[in-house]
């Protein structure tokens, strides 16, 4: 597995290198909401990681949904041609470079497959654009109106917040004719989606775990047809065949099935703190889960290795919630081994769609409310670390209150002493976040 030297955005270089999907489990029951998947990556030598790093995966768009678009585009005849692309002479912005994303010899199929992001919601001035090909007077004033000032509001109602891919505002305008040159010039580069690591390389030093929740987007609000996750989608339909239910311990592994493309996001602000000894408060909903399981293996060889001997290990809580004990209990017997073997202290978990009574506690930061005695214990006289993973938008916020409060209510603070007092241990890295929107 040789990694390659890539261009991956405008300003860094980053190195990618190839790993094979060696194993695909599904970490959820059929009735679960979501279906939920870790994937066994085997990996080179060269590729280094610490647990809390992410690993970016190179993703590509769904081959009908291309089809789909260079059909409508009117270019379907010379998708495989191979050609040369190049700045247009007579361009107004005559020093301008080629965008580094958009490989000089490929072919129109290569190129929206690989290369471009088909389904961000179409920019403003991709929408001006459209409008010089249209041909129709009640389509071309109404694509007008969602590029103007004025049409900010619909703009976000109908394009941005229901995330209208241009395949769909196409098939919305049927007398929209766009050039094909200029949407290819306009259109954003396909980025590779981050994962954290859920394994530890001193556990598994030829393979990593990702963990992810498989997107699924309904028909509606705009949107022409039911669709994935760009990368989730990719996943879950190159794995397909391999995916595996059964919670097993054993090492299986599939047959070699699927190469990907991935590179190290390193994230030097989210690793366990080299003193062993420092209790860790994990805080992970959901697939947020995904780093701390790194973290708790990591820990678990670091117990069992000569160079710790000696040393005391810090108490680690895990604060983990999930809809229902029975569907999607994510990594529920390795968290269970790991308690058993007294890698990790205490685990809480919260089962959002069992709660019953108002006293059932619905989310990790309920736990966190009546838990709250041990958990200032340890951040108070122990110096513990809080790490928080997961969703950004409600999540994260809602656990931030939740410190808040029982620092008014347990330590008689007043709501500008328990800001000032997460602020300073945000400051000394004692109140960490990796989350996502
Ligand atoms: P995209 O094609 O990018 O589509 C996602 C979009 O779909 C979102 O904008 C969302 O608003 C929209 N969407 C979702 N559901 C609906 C719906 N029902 N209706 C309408 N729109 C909808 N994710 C994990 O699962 N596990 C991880 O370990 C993980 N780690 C991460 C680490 C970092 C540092 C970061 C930044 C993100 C991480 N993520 C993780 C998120 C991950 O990178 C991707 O964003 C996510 O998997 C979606 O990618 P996708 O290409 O499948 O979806
Ligand atoms: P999820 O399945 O949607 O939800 C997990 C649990 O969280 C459910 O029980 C849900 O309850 C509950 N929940 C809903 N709102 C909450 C709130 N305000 N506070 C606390 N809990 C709440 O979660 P997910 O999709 O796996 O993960 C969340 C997000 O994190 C995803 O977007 C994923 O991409 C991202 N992620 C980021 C990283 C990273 O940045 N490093 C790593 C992993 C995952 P109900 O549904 O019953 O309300």
């Amino acid at each position: 597995m040789k990694p390659s030297l890539l261009p991956s955005n405008s300003s860094a270089v980053t190195t990618i290198s190839e790993a094979t999907v060696i194993r695909t489990d599904i970490l959820t029951s059929k009735e679960a909401l979501k279906k939920t998947l870790r994937l066994r990556l085997k990996i080179g030598e060269e590729f280094e990681y610490q647990p809390g790093d992410s690993v970016s995966v190179y993703c590509q768009n769904e081959e009908k949904e291309v089809e789909m678009l260079l059909k409508r585009l009117n270019v379907l005849d010379k998708a495989d041609i191979i050609c040369q692309i190049e700045l247009m002479k007579d361009t107004k912005k005559a020093k301008a470079p080629i965008p580094l994303h958009i490989p000089t010899i490929t072919t129109l199929r290569t190129l929206f497959t690989y290369n471009i992001d088909i389904r961000e919601p179409p920019k403003k001035a991709v929408i001006r654009q459209l409008v010089e090909g249209t041909t129709n007077p009640q389509e071309k004033r109404r694509l007008q109106e969602l590029c103007s000032k004025q049409g900010m509001g619909d703009y976000t109602s109908f394009i941005r917040n229901p995330e209208i891919s241009i395949l769909d505002l196409l098939l919305a305008f049927p007398s929209c004719n766009p050039d094909v040159d200029r949407l290819i010039e306009s259109l954003p580069k396909l980025q590779p989606r981050p994962y954290s690591a859920c394994s530890s390389p001193l556990k598994t030093p030829q393979h990593l775990d990702i963990a992810f929740n498989v997107i699924n987007i309904p028909e509606g609000d705009g949107r022409s047809f039911a669709r994935q996750g760009v990368c989730t989608g990719m996943l879950d339909r190159v794995t397909n065949q391999n995916q595996i239910r059964e919670e097993t311990t054993e090492d299986g592994t599939n047959t070699e099935i699927f190469q990907l493309q991935i590179s190290a996001r390193p994230n030097q602000y989210f690793r366990l703190p080299s003193d062993v000894s420092i209790p860790l408060i994990l805080i992970g909903p959901g697939t947020g889960v995904a780093p701390f399981v790194g973290f708790l293996q990591h820990r678990e060889m670091q117990k069992n290795s000569a160079e710790f001997a000696d040393q005391a290990f810090g108490e680690i809580f895990l604060f983990f919630g999930c809809r229902n004990r029975s569907q999607d209990f994510l990594f529920k017997e390795e968290l269970m081994r790991l308690q058993k073997v007294d890698i990790l202290s205490k685990l809480y978990v919260s089962f959002s769609r069992e709660a019953i009574s108002q006293e059932d506690p619905k989310y990790v930061q309920d736990n966190i409310k009546s838990n709250a005695e041990q958990v200032l214990q340890l951040i108070y006289n122990q110096k513990a670390v809080i790490y928080v993973c997961g969703d950004a938008k409600n999540m994260a916020k809602d656990v931030n209150q939740t410190f808040m409060k029982i620092l008014q209510e347990k330590k008689e603070m007043t709501e500008s002493e328990a800001k000032s007092f997460i602020t300073k241990m945000r400051l000394e890295r004692r109140y960490l976040e990796d989350v996502w929107t």
